[in-house]
């Protein structure tokens, strides 16, 4: 634990840092060896044991080899389980990996093969599950349905809140009691510990796609699962067999990131709330997606989740064509995947992000979603106002000319 940072924001800058002082340096240091000096023999079979097993490098035998562990890496599982409220966390190459692993762990750990997901959920993570490739057998369904579909053999409970891409948010406390004792895993990628931390309310795995708000700034790829001692060395099991490591250079920049979560999150939240409550009386926007919107999770804000967060999705009154107008006609927006950094991006789920998703679970094609960066409100309203306008008026305009009799066409 890290002395005298009691606040989530002191934590969020000194976590993982707490013996630099005692080695003279500021900054964390990178090791990017692949392998270690060993002492003898005896020694690092030992510490090689030790770390097979899930647990720590032994201080006689040292690290031995980087697919069981590295320094940097542990800086920012520290951390991050700082923020999250658990004993510790393990960090993998991505998302997608953290995910892969978890359901490999819960597998082993609780002997079942069935899972229970809750739709909606990442577009990759809903087609993991689904591939074969992990050989569960999977029970989709809604939050009020998981007491129903729990059985004697399932291993893990998959939720995801906010949702992506509806942001609708579900109770966790509600889906741990209707687990039952199964283990269940919340996808906090789009709350992030700022916001909500889901072991507070009783979540046994806490996933993220680090790709996204922890590294904040759109170069780096990474996953992390926060979870007590006994998941962490299960995952770190699973980690050491199957070698999707996060990379050294990643693991410092990742760590260097969560030192600013908290106020990127905070201010790209200022902003999206301004802009979802301004796009709820733009013409030509159906619908706008948001938590605590139109009671969207109402009771949820400031029980469950501190803020809604800084994504937001709307529906096109104009359809599939009008979204893609839209995507073309941004100029700060960037039309891109992904989420949650420093810049805003905005993307067509039905398209991309969701495309591997069955079509009745998937989000409409009149749909788009927005992650909210740090650009001041004003140009990013002025962006998407013009992006709107001008959707719309090509949308007239190739209507009517298709229309007139005599256009030649
Ligand atoms: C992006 C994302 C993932 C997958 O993470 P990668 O780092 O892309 O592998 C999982 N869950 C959510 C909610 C995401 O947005």
């Amino acid at each position: 634990m890290t002395k005298g940072a009691r606040s989530f924001d002191s934590l969020a800058v000194h976590a993982g840092r707490e013996d630099l002082t005692r080695l003279g340096v500021h900054a964390p240091p990178i090791d990017l060896s692949s392998t270690n000096p060993l002492p003898d023999s005896e020694a690092g079979g030992a510490s090689y044991e030790s770390m097979a097993g899930g647990g720590r490098p032994l201080a006689e035998g040292g690290a031995v080899y980087a697919r069981l562990w590295n320094p940097t890496v542990a800086r920012f599982e520290s951390a991050l389980a700082q923020l999250e409220r658990t004993e510790d966390a393990v960090a993998f190459s991505s998302g997608m990996a953290a995910m892969t692993a978890s359901v490999l762990a819960a597998k082993a750990e609780r002997g079942g093969r069935h899972v229970v997901a809750v739709r909606p959920l990442y577009g990759g993570t809903d087609h993991l599950l689904a591939s074969g490739l992990l050989d569960v057998e999977v029970t989709y369904c809604e939050p009020h349905q998981v007491a129903d579909a729990v059985t004697a053999h399932t291993c893990l409970v998959v939720v995801e809140t906010p949702a992506n891409p509806t942001l609708e948010l579900t109770d966790i406390s509600a889906v741990v009691t209707a687990a039952a004792g199964r283990p269940v895993l919340v996808d906090n990628t789009f709350a992030t510990p700022v916001l909500q931390q889901p072991a507070l309310h009783g979540a046994d795995l806490v996933l993220h796609s680090a790709t996204k708000y922890l590294g904040g700034h759109g170069d780096v790829v990474g996953g992390v699962v926060a979870a007590d001692a006994g998941w962490s060395a299960a995952l770190r099991r699973v980690r050491a067999v199957t070698g999707a490591l996060l990379h050294p250079l990643a693991g410092y920049l990742l760590h260097r990131g969560l030192a600013t979560l908290p106020i990127r999150v905070r201010t790209q939240q200022e902003t999206a709330a301004e802009l979802a409550d301004w796009l709820r009386f733009r013409p030509g926007v159906r619908e706008v997606y948001y938590p605590g919107l139109d009671g969207n999770g109402a009771a949820l804000l400031g029980r469950q989740m501190s803020g809604p967060g800084a994504m937001i999705s709307i529906r096109l009154a104009g359809g599939h064509e009008h979204a893609m107008r839209v995507t073309d006609r941004v100029q700060l927006f960037t039309h891109a995947v992904s989420l949650g950094g420093v810049d805003s991006l905005i993307e067509h789920p039905a398209a991309l992000t969701h495309r591997p998703v069955p079509e009745e679970a998937r989000p409409g094609a009149d749909i788009l979603r927005l992650s909210i960066g740090l650009e001041g409100v004003e140009d990013l309203r002025a962006d998407l106002d013009q992006a709107l306008a001008a959707a719309s008026t090509g949308g007239l305009v190739e209507a009517a000319s298709s229309a007139a009799p005599g256009s030649g066409r």
